[in-house]
């Protein structure tokens, strides 16, 4: 592996190399990270020559998810992050964002991947208001009774759920709706759902082979046309400017070509529980 971090509190956590390509490690690798393996390199030489855009598109979701973050946490007063299937520690993460708005911003990571887990816990051994949670989302249940979730976030009190690039791991019969609507009882009104996923255009079908070498490489993907991605807001108010490409939400600078694959690949939102 290309890390070089070899910090105490990493070596109580043991992360084996089976082999096997993570999409944790793959979008470290989109993001020019270094914590990821050969095998993860080479599904994303596979994904970055059918869509070349890709690295630009984790960095339009990256730059949404910093977006998002800071609208919620200075504009809304959100206090609370709930950052499902959150990836590997890069630039910029979900706490820094938050607690730069707020120092007692509290945020949780949670992702199947251990090497999260590991990563995270040295780069956030000094932070008591976030906490690093190993589970699989697609078991909702687990992932809101942990105990160290419990601990951190009040569910009395609104919460930001983040699903932010995500769900396209999540495939229809592992009910991802399903996982939307437990979370969305879950938490008080008040509550905000951030969703992006990667996008079906249907002049585009780049999308779709895409979707199939992540699904023969990963075992993972699913790509979905706008309309299925807002059946994720169902009961939800969604906020201005709805779901859209994400370099459209909000931007902090003007978008002069959002014609390209790269701006529309991924689409995403921002939804409001009332
Ligand atoms: N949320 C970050 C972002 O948008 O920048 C990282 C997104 S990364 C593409 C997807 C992450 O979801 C990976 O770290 C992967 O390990 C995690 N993941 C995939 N399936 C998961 C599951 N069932 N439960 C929890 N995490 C999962």
């Amino acid at each position: 592996m290309s890390t070089d971090h070899t910090t105490p509190s990493e070596s109580e956590v043991v992360v084996l190399d089976d082999g096997l390509p993570t999409a944790a490690r793959v979008y470290d690798v989109m993001l020019n990270g270094k914590d990821n393996y050969a095998i993860d390199r080479q599904v994303a030489e596979a994904s970055l020559g059918v869509m070349p855009e890709l690295k630009e598109i984790a960095l339009h979701n990256r730059a949404l998810l910093h977006r998002v973050v800071r609208f919620l946490a200075k504009d809304k007063g959100i206090t609370q992050f709930l950052d499902l299937g959150s990836g590997l520690p890069t630039a910029r993460n979900t706490h820094e964002v938050a607690q730069e708005a707020n120092p007692e911003a509290k945020v949780v990571y949670v992702d199947i991947d251990p090497i999260v887990l590991a990563h995270g816990r040295a780069i956030l051994a000094d932070n008591p208001n976030t906490k690093v949670v190993t589970a699989d989302i697609r078991n909702p249940a687990e992932v809101l009774a942990h105990p160290d979730l419990r601990e951190l976030l009040d569910f009395d009190q609104p919460v930001c759920v983040m699903l932010c690039g995500i769900l396209h791991h999540l495939m229809d019969e592992e009910d991802p709706k399903g996982l939307v609507s437990a979370l969305l009882d879950a938490v008080p009104s008040g509550s905000y759902f951030f969703i992006t996923n990667f996008t079906r255009l249907s002049d585009s079908p780049e999308s779709e082979e895409l979707e199939r070498v992540l699904l023969s490489q990963l075992g993972t993907g699913r790509v979905r046309t706008p309309a299925e991605l807002a059946e994720f807001f169902d009961g939800m108010e969604i906020l201005p400017p709805g779901i859209v490409p994400l370099p459209l939400w909000r931007p902090d600078e003007l978008v002069t070509d959002a014609t390209t694959i790269g701006v529309r690949f991924m689409t995403g939102g921002v939804g409001r529980k009332n």
